[in-house]
């Protein structure tokens, strides 16, 4: 089934509000809060290499009056992850501004950061018809929901847990799909809402009441925007019902909270439980649970301020030390394993010796989408008689730079390529298993050869 999205207006527009009036309406709100509650106490400016950057939220918010194009544009080099919010006794939500100027900027016309180009065709791809897979059998109120990322990075991951969750929840569905996240922190929040929207009135529509994250980030939103339909974690589900098999491990290691979890105290819970089973001492950093810190890829900031993300990973490291440092975000881990030795927790549940020892199987870029690919491709085969479907409306198009004789020229040459192999009898190796098996004995290069082909 192919639902066309409309681009409704959000649920939070009054009648007679154009998008515009509204994004305009809750930035004056929020500016008028802060310039009221912050007294300039200076604790989250100690704790955020941003605010060092541009001063005490009052400051940027009596700035942000009068709406100076250079202010909003700024406001992508804050990572979102509300620490500030975390530590400010007076209940200032500064995270909330920096959102609210980003969408402002979005209607304004002034967020077209070429920098962002990469983030969304990321995700641009992962709601694309090639990359989704909606896999629904009879009688299913439960889906696992990998996220780009993990899928990506860990395709393997995915299907052992697939497989363990199914023991515990027979009709478990498999959705390979974007949340889109992206866009809700570049501000483009009408494109978030209408295509997220979307994929939750397709799951409702199908039966589905309760979704399996293993990406804190799709989490954030699923529970932000999610309900009626309820979010857990497989952390959780781990941790409740030991559906994984037991490791034994010996040492210490560190526990980095991703930001977008610093609420989340059953979720922190479950992880260190899940932890402690392996056999592992946890030592707690000073910035952990509410009080943690960005990796460094919150909100896009790497691409607009790479030495701003830069700082917060330096912070990360200096708090963890030479302990092993476990998480529960692909991307976390994706951005701190550059300066420490970083584990994803699934890395060390499926196999903590060589997680522990820094050789984890995780694929890299480019690999990554030649492995969703691939697991795409399984999940179909798994779940032969189930309901399938593929994501057909992706909604506006950003803009790809790819023109249109580019892609003729492209197909001219790819024509005359099968036809010159029909030719000379070479077009069995035009087929499926026997093209799969000869890209992946290029190892390495496989990725490379993958794309050329
Ligand atoms: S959300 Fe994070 S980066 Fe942004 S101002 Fe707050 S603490 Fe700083
Ligand atoms: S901690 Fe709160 S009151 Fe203090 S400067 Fe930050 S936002 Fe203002």
């Amino acid at each position: 089934m192919t639902l066309k999205i409309k681009f409704r207006r959000p649920k939070e527009i009054k009648e007679g509000c154009t998008p515009e009036t509204w994004a305009r309406r809750e930035l004056q709100e929020i500016l008028r809060a802060i310039e009221a509650d912050c007294t300039e106490c200076g604790l989250c400016v100690k704790r955020c290499v941003f605010l060092q950057r541009y001063g005490t939220p009052k400051a940027i918010a009596s700035s942000r009056h009068g709406g100076n194009i250079r202010g909003l544009v700024e406001a992508f080099e804050c990572s979102l992850c509300g620490l500030c919010q975390a530590v400010c006794p007076f209940g200032v939500r500064p995270s909330e501004l920096f959102l609210e100027l980003r969408r402002e900027a979005v209607l304004r016309g002034v967020a077209n950061l070429p920098e962002h180009r990469g983030l969304l065709a990321y995700e641009r791809k992962g709601t694309s018809r090639r990359y989704s897979l909606y896999a629904i059998p009879d009688g299913c109120t439960t889906v696992f929901f990998p996220g780009c990322t993990f899928a990506g990075t860990r395709s393997e991951a995915v299907l052992a847990i697939q497989q363990h969750v199914h023991r515990i929840i027979p009709n478990l569905g498999v959705v390979l799909d974007c949340c889109t996240k992206p866009s809700h922190d570049l501000g483009r929040h009408a494109y978030f809402l209408a295509m997220f929207g979307e994929m939750k009135n397709y799951l409702m529509a199908q039966g589905v009441s309760t979704v399996l994250v293993a990406c804190p980030n799709c989490y954030k939103v699923f529970r932000r925007y999610g309900a009626p339909l309820q979010v857990r974690t497989i952390y959780e589900v781990f941790a409740e019902d030991r559906a994984l098999p037991q490791v034994h491990l010996k040492g210490t290691v560190t526990i980095h909270d991703p930001c977008v979890m610093r609420d989340e105290a059953a979720v922190q819970k479950a992880v260190r439980t899940l932890v402690d089973t392996a056999g592992l001492e946890v030592e707690e950093m000073p910035g952990s649970r509410q009080r943690t810190l960005c990796c460094g890829e919150g909100g896009g900031v790497g691409s607009v301020a790479p030495e701003l993300a830069r700082q917060w990973r330096v912070e990360r490291r200096e708090q963890a030390g030479k302990r092993p440092v476990v998480t529960y975000c692909a991307g976390c881990v994706g951005q701190l394993r550059r300066t420490m030795n970083a584990i994803h927790i699934m890395d060390l549940l499926l196999d903590g010796d060589a997680a522990l020892a820094g050789r984890a199987r995780v694929s890299r870029s480019p690999f990554t989408y030649w492995k969703r690919l691939r697991l795409k491709e399984t999940l179909r085969r798994r779940y032969t008689g189930a309901h399938l479907r593929e994501r057909t409306d992706q909604g506006e198009a950003p803009k790809s730079g790819f023109s249109w004789w580019k892609s003729l020229v492209l197909a001219a040459v790819l024509t005359v390529a099968v036809f010159g192999l029909h030719a000379v009898e070479l077009s069995r190796y035009l087929e499926r298993d026997i093209l799969e098996a000869w890209i992946e004995s290029y190892g390495a290069l496989a990725p490379l050869i993958y794309m050329l082909v």
